[in-house]
């Protein structure tokens, strides 16, 4: 049994982790300021022997009393949407928090476990990423805000491992998706899955060649604790190496759902990466770790969850 803090704890990702840590035997202090995240996401947790929710804004400084085993920093906004509407709080949380999130687990002599992301690698020119691509990234760009808070996350935390012998871990998250995703999220497939809903057009920006992989929510979460279990400090890729164009994500909505909305066609965000999938060789040798879920079953798995909320 540990007691770990997960910050970013009344989100999407950091509430299903504080499930899955529960669910083991271990204790979660959720740490979260609901900009993005919500009660309603962990909700079912308060009364549960050994979870306590903390509200806090972690770019500010954090204490924790009592022993900590573990700290999982996963506060932030995840959506481009997000992170466009609150950039200084973005570039914030990834520095800032990041430092502090560090300082507490150097004080606790805690492990360690950042949540990167594939945004790393930005435009990539490398397909697909390999953990040692340092990537195409524009630092003064809209998405330059989250790209590099995340790159300076992952340097801060190896020079807590160099320096002060942090037993640290770096994930790098690739497209995630499943139930509590935020209707108004923004991302790809909250976005049509509620509009197939609704019956309004699927918003597909740009001609939508572009291509992603998506990774369901359950399948990540056991890579993160098989990595925060594992005694591995170089970065690991955790995500979906099945890639799909945005057009025939868009198909797959549309059948999963019966609806008949048609397609919308809108500008091409700016220096929004033109493909993406992950290398997980790493992560297959290291942690014995692939996903499992289809794209099709995830989906009509987050679509049933959609309709029970909106
Ligand atoms: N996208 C889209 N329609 C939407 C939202 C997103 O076509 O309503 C596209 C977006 O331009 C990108 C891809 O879907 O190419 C994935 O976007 P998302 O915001 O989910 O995450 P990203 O991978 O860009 O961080």
């Amino acid at each position: 049994m540990a007691r770990v803090v997960v910050t970013g704890g009344a989100g999407f990702l950091g509430s299903h982790l504080a499930d899955a840590l529960l669910a083991r035997g271990d204790q979660v202090v959720a740490i979260d300021n609901l900009i993005t995240g919500d009660r309603a996401n962990i909700e079912h947790l308060f009364g549960t022997p050994g979870f306590t929710f903390v509200e806090h804004d972690v770019s500010n400084f954090i204490w924790v009393a009592g022993e900590v085993d573990a700290v999982l920093h996963f506060a932030s906004p995840a959506s481009p949407t997000d992170y466009l509407e609150m950039p200084i709080q973005t570039l914030k949380v990834g520095s800032l928090g990041t430092h502090n999130t560090l300082g507490l687990a150097k004080a606790k002599e805690a492990t360690y476990l950042i949540a990167s992301t594939s945004e790393v690698y930005g435009d990539p020119q490398v397909h697909p990423q390999t953990e040692d691509y340092w990537g195409n990234v524009n630092p003064i760009g809209p998405r330059g805000v989250y790209d590099e808070a995340k790159r300076f996350a992952e340097a801060i935390t190896m020079a807590y491992h160099r320096s002060h012998r942090l037993d640290t871990r770096i994930v790098r998250i690739f497209n995630t998706y499943g139930p509590r995703m935020r209707p108004d999220d923004g991302r790809v497939i909250s976005n049509f899955v509620v509009q197939a809903l609704k019956g309004e057009p699927l918003t597909v920006y740009g001609d939508g060649s572009q291509t992603r992989s998506f990774c369901f929510v359950d399948d990540e979460i056991r890579g993160l604790i098989a990595l925060l279990d594992s005694g591995e400090h170089e970065p690991v890729n955790l995500g979906s190496p099945n890639e799909f164009t945005i057009l025939e994500l868009a198909e797959i909505v549309l059948d999963v759902t019966g609806s008949s909305s048609m397609i919308e066609r809108h500008p091409l965000p700016t220096d929004d990466p033109t493909q993406r999938k992950p290398d997980i060789t790493r992560a297959r040798k290291i942690l014995g770790w692939e996903p499992q879920v289809e794209l099709r079953t995830g989906i009509e798995k987050t679509v049933g969850y959609f309709r029970s909320i909106i």
